[in-house]
């Protein structure tokens, strides 16, 4: 089995889920779509829904971030842990045997932490957590969301083994045969960058990350961190026009340039993920033709032809999305 990444929580920000008017709208859509089908079978009616566009079936933001790296290891691997990490532990059956799970922190905004107090395996015995990243304050952070009078259950009421590894910037890690490099990233309080490697393929986790004007720079750091990857999910919150003017400097980037760096660096597929709240499934199926589009131009720029054209395939993350490397 090859190393995939699930996510469990694609949302930038806040958790930002479909209201009673958005699923109305996307129900009637749909029905007015399939105004001229006969179905005979429930799987006629799947197979037709398969054919409507992503955001008139579904939704692409619901959780705050949280990816799981699936790599066939015992223990478990997850990217931070926004409210996306309760789905996870919700998809756990209930004779889950007692595990180790390993937190990477990319950084410590509310977004990337405040699923951990609904995360049950923390409240099993016997458990063990490591939470694994590069801010001192993580173990205090982590506290600090469940005192009162925020919330109702302290952190003590945990009983499982949760420890902090906290790391000096350069540091890698290794779990069972997965060897994970990390990239400091340009954020507010900084954030880091997470690279997954088994059996020769690999997947990136690079969330909260803007790229500036820098990011020309023939020997930008980051085309080597993302060189040759099978899977980049990349920070792709903004349009290029929000990243450029309102939103500079804001620590997230866009959907241009992700395919700039893919392409540059050979990425194989490219995750479009941390979704703007404010922008409807409606905008970001736009910013995905906008990144199909741009990254035909881009390669057409350099006389490339269908083959080598990188990144070969480009998703937009949604809660429930498994991209294998
Ligand atoms: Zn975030
Ligand atoms: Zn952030």
């Amino acid at each position: 089995m090859n190393i995939k990444a699930i996510i469990w929580g694609s949302c930038g920000s806040l958790p930002s889920p479909a209201s009673s008017a958005n699923i109305r709208e996307k129900v009637k859509a749909a029905l007015w779509a399939a105004r001229d089908q006969k179905f005979t079978s429930e799987t006629e009616v799947d197979a037709f829904l398969h054919t409507l566009p992503h955001h008139m079936r579904g939704t692409f933001k619901a959780n705050t971030s949280c990816v799981q790296i699936e790599a066939g290891s015992e223990d478990v691997i997850l990217c931070d842990a926004g409210t996306g990490i309760r789905d996870y532990a919700l998809s756990l059956p209930a004779d889950t045997p007692l595990k180790t799970y390993h937190i990477f922190i990319s950084h410590l905004h509310w977004d990337h932490i405040q699923g951990f107090p609904f995360f049950t395996p923390a409240y099993i015995p016997g458990n063990r957590i490591i939470f694994h990243g590069f801010h001192a304050a993580i173990e205090e952070t982590i506290r600090a969301q469940m005192t009162s009078p925020c919330f109702p259950v302290p952190y003590e009421t945990m009983q499982a083994d949760i420890e902090f590894d906290i790391r000096a910037p350069g540091d890698s890690f290794q779990v069972d045969d997965v060897a994970i490099t990390t990239i400091k990233q340009q954020h507010p309080g900084d954030s880091w960058g997470y690279r997954f490697e088994q059996h020769g393929k690999s997947v990136i986790y690079s969330s909260d990350s803007e790229h500036g004007p820098e990011a020309q720079d023939p020997n930008y750091p980051f085309i080597n961190f993302f060189r040759n990857a099978d899977v980049l999910i990349f920070d792709g919150q903004y349009t290029f026009l929000e990243a450029t003017t309102d939103k500079r400097n804001w620590g997230h980037s866009n959907h241009i340039t992700a395919v700039e760096l893919a392409a540059r660096a050979r990425v194989k597929q490219l995750v479009i993920f941390h979704h703007e709240p404010a922008h409807t499934d409606r905008d970001i199926e736009e910013i995905h033709q906008g990144t199909l589009q741009y990254r035909r131009s881009y390669n057409q720029k350099f006389n490339l032809n269908d083959q080598d054209f990188f990144p070969n395939h480009i998703a937009i993350a949604y809660d429930g999305l498994v991209i294998e490397a």
